[in-house]
């Protein structure tokens, strides 16, 4: 039998055909899909610019570098993430810190943000840039984010790599109105793919011209951008030290085609999130809260055990399930726990919130061509680990 993975592509004979024709064309790279890509996002998610990169964590870097994150600046974001959401801001030369999750949505924690925010500020410590993370694909409390950004002073960068297709009190994640950067992310076991891939949203021309430059080695073909006017017409200037984090057209004819099947991706993954919701009810653990305010992309259904309950161990838990073929998995190991933070001074208890939730959790598979018969054996394998 092979192993149900927690997430997993789903690629049609449209998206092949499609990324087919673009190795038929005259561009690999630098063609017309890219800009197309970039458009298609545009107008589903209603911010004003998208720059596609080779990946989340390219687009998490050039948005710290755009909003002038370097040496001496602060970037706080949430232990409970994938590394990259903290490792930007250590590429730039900044020193990171992490702000506890909130028990329910295991997102950032606003007033534990408020009271780290309150003491920052006495003593001269205030985030140049805050980065929440839309946690399983549900949104931050944004609204109090932005709210609480106004007040001290910081930038906001979503990384909404499990969020593409969801939303934040009706509207669009993406469309940046409580931050100043949204960052996708386009990798296989994401919402949408394109192999490997990123973007970032912003309604700020300057950090979109800022960011653009940054993907293509800090080269310029704009005659205005030049320091004077051009030797000739293979002339361009380097006027910044940018990096080569261009997308390919294979890549974004591929994401292209699959925003067409967006918004049926999320609806299957809430179909699948509300059959195990009851298949799980009996269960001694705790299904994913769901915020009212929100619509969930549901990259992630994660589940907290109630060991006590169960009498078993997370870790025993998890590797029945393996051994059943079953591909869970945990999202994710505090940042600080890594020994690369460990050797920047963090202690492994540094957030207690986030400490129970690594205590507890299990990411159960969730994609959209998971079968009803899978997410059965998925059920019955969880039962028979905690042997009810
Ligand atoms: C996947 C992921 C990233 C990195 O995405 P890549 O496209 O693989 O670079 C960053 N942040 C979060 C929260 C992620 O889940």
């Amino acid at each position: 039998m092979s192993v149900i993975p927690y997430s997993r592509q789903d690629i049609n004979q449209a998206d092949i055909d499609a990324v087919v024709s673009v190795l038929r064309s005259d561009f690999l790279t630098q063609g017309p899909a890219v800009p197309a890509f970039e458009k298609s996002i545009v107008d589903y998610c209603g911010a004003e610019h998208a720059v596609a990169v080779n990946s989340a964590t390219s687009a998490l870097h050039i948005a710290c570098l755009a909003l002038g994150v370097g040496n001496g600046d602060i970037v706080w974001t949430t232990p409970i993430t994938f590394v990259a959401s903290a490792n930007c801001a250590l590429y730039c030369g900044a020193t990171v810190d992490f702000v506890d999750i909130d028990p329910r949505t295991y997102n950032i924690s606003v007033e534990s943000l408020a009271e780290k925010l309150a003491v920052a500020e006495k003593i001269g410590k205030l985030p140049k840039v805050l980065i929440p993370v839309h946690l399983c694909g549900q949104p931050c409390d944004m609204e109090s984010i932005y709210t609480l950004s106004q007040k001290y002073g910081f930038k906001i960068i979503e990384d909404a790599s499990h969020a593409i297709g969801g939303k934040y009190k009706g509207e669009v994640i993406g469309n940046c109105r409580y931050s100043d950067i949204t960052v996708f992310s386009f990798h296989p076991v994401k919402i949408i793919t394109t192999g490997e891939g990123g973007m970032a949203m912003t309604n700020n021309a300057q950090l979109a011209k800022c960011m653009q430059l940054l993907r293509t080695h800090g080269i310029t073909r704009d005659e205005n951008e030049m320091t004077h006017t051009s030797d000739g017409p293979w002339y361009y200037q380097q006027i910044a030290l940018g990096y080569n984090y261009r997308m390919t057209d294979i890549q974004a004819v591929l994401g292209l085609n699959q925003m067409q099947r967006l918004d049926e991706f999320v609806t299957k993954r809430h179909v699948i999130a509300d059959r195990y919701n009851r298949l799980l009810a009996d269960v001694p653990l705790i299904i994913p809260w769901q915020h009212e305010d929100s619509y969930s992309a549901l990259h992630l259904y994660v589940i907290r055990l109630n060991l006590a309950e169960i009498g078993k161990t997370h870790r025993q838990i998890f590797e029945v399930l393996r051994a059943l073929d079953i591909g869970v998995n945990l999202h994710y190991i505090p940042v600080y726990h890594h020994p690369y933070y460990q050797s920047l001074g963090f202690k492994t208890d540094y957030c207690l919130e986030a400490e129970q939730y690594y205590a507890e959790a299990i990411s159960l598979p969730i994609y959209p061509g998971l079968t009803e018969a899978q997410q059965d054996l998925v059920v019955r394998a969880l039962y028979e680990a905690i042997r009810l």
